[in-house]
């Protein structure tokens, strides 16, 4: 249930009614737009009299919305939520790109592909210190000592980075590293963890999981904002498909469906959704034709030697490539790079 403040409600007026709901069990989320206030209710909201609600001094009206999920959804919140990561904003009318490694191999590694992401353009860097790998004997990840090299190239070039969270005790140490958490498509459904980053305060880049619908994905999205956190960025990076060519199908769909439906940011990892290099600069560009808020792009200095990901990561040269061809993109359809 979602209660709309008149324009100019006073914040006493705002209060009486959260305290209101809250008599009834019910938790209130407000959301503080520049004239209005919206207060999400979540719970078991047949508790609160709606009628009386709405004869409350302040409140303009009040709304059941049917969606599964409330706090995500565009009509708790109709303008988009914009996320501020250090100097980057996501959601806002700059379309961003993170790029990096797949996998934080190496201090040398790390440091070469950030200084020649950040060469091209890239907004943020992104590296995996913790990989969820399908077999238990491929790389894992060099944890804490691959957050330090992150870390050192944050300090060298000034982007701040995401990193991958696999498990709920892990987060208060990536937190204390990261500048916006992910987790992945397999622990898209993974609830102790969402609870855990919900509770964090940290961005969270939240993957489609590989064979979850967009209603599912928008539910764990859910999770993590019923937990405090609103500030969650959706990434569409493929779904399992009949299809074999591609490692998964991309669903380029999915980012306008997303824009109807909720109010969080959206970004496209083509490096994911197809699994080969040569796919990813067209689906890339697709992405941001269909108005993506950001790339997430996996880029290597020597693709052939990479510990994970190799034959979907770009060369540096590659990834410069593509950046010059994205702003000509992102204008034609009244955004920027
Ligand atoms: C990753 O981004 O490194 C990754 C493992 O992606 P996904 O969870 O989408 O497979
Ligand atoms: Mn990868």
């Amino acid at each position: 249930m979602i209660i709309v403040m008149k324009k100019g409600a006073s914040p006493m007026q705002v209060e009486a009614v959260i305290e209101r709901v809250e008599q009834t069990g019910c938790k209130v989320h407000p959301s503080v737009g520049e004239e209005t206030t919206i207060l999400g209710v979540i719970g078991d909201v047949r508790a609160v009299n709606m009628a009386q609600i709405q004869l409350m001094e302040g409140v303009d009206r009040t709304m059941r919305v049917a969606r599964p999920y409330k706090l995500a959804s565009r009509e708790f919140n109709p303008t988009d939520t914009l996320i501020r990561i250090r100097d980057v904003v996501i959601g806002g009318n700059k379309v961003v790109v993170m790029a990096g490694p797949c996998a934080v191999e190496s201090r040398e590694q790390m440091l070469e592909t950030a200084r020649a992401v950040k060469a091209s353009g890239a907004t943020m860097l992104r590296g995996g210190a913790f990989k969820p790998r399908s077999s238990p004997y491929s790389f894992q990840g060099l944890g804490e000592e691959g957050l330090k090299y992150l870390a050192m190239a944050r300090e060298e070039t000034g982007l701040p980075f995401v990193t991958e969270v696999m498990d709920p005790q892990m987060v208060p140490l990536v937190s204390e590293y990261a500048d916006m958490l992910q987790i992945g498509a397999r622990n898209m459904q993974n609830f102790a963890l969402l609870h855990a980053v919900g509770e964090s305060h940290k961005p969270v880049l939240l993957k489609r999981g590989m064979m979850s619908t967009i209603e599912e994905w928008l539910m764990s999205a859910e999770y993590i904002l019923s937990h405090g956190n609103n500030n969650v960025i959706l990434c569409e990076r493929g779904i399992r498909t009949f299809e074999t060519t591609t490692r998964n199908t991309l669903d380029i769909s999915a980012v306008p469906v997303l824009k109807q439906l909720t109010h969080l940011p959206v970004v496209v990892d083509p490096s994911h959704a197809t699994g080969k290099w040569d796919l990813v600069e067209p689906t890339a560009r697709a992405s941001v034709a269909a108005g993506a808020d950001g790339l997430v792009i996996e880029v290597h200095p020597r693709p052939e030697e990479a510990l994970s990901d190799g034959p979907q990561s770009l060369k540096p040269e590659r990834f410069t490539n593509l950046m010059a061809t994205l702003p000509a993109i992102a204008t034609a359809i009244g955004r920027s790079m």
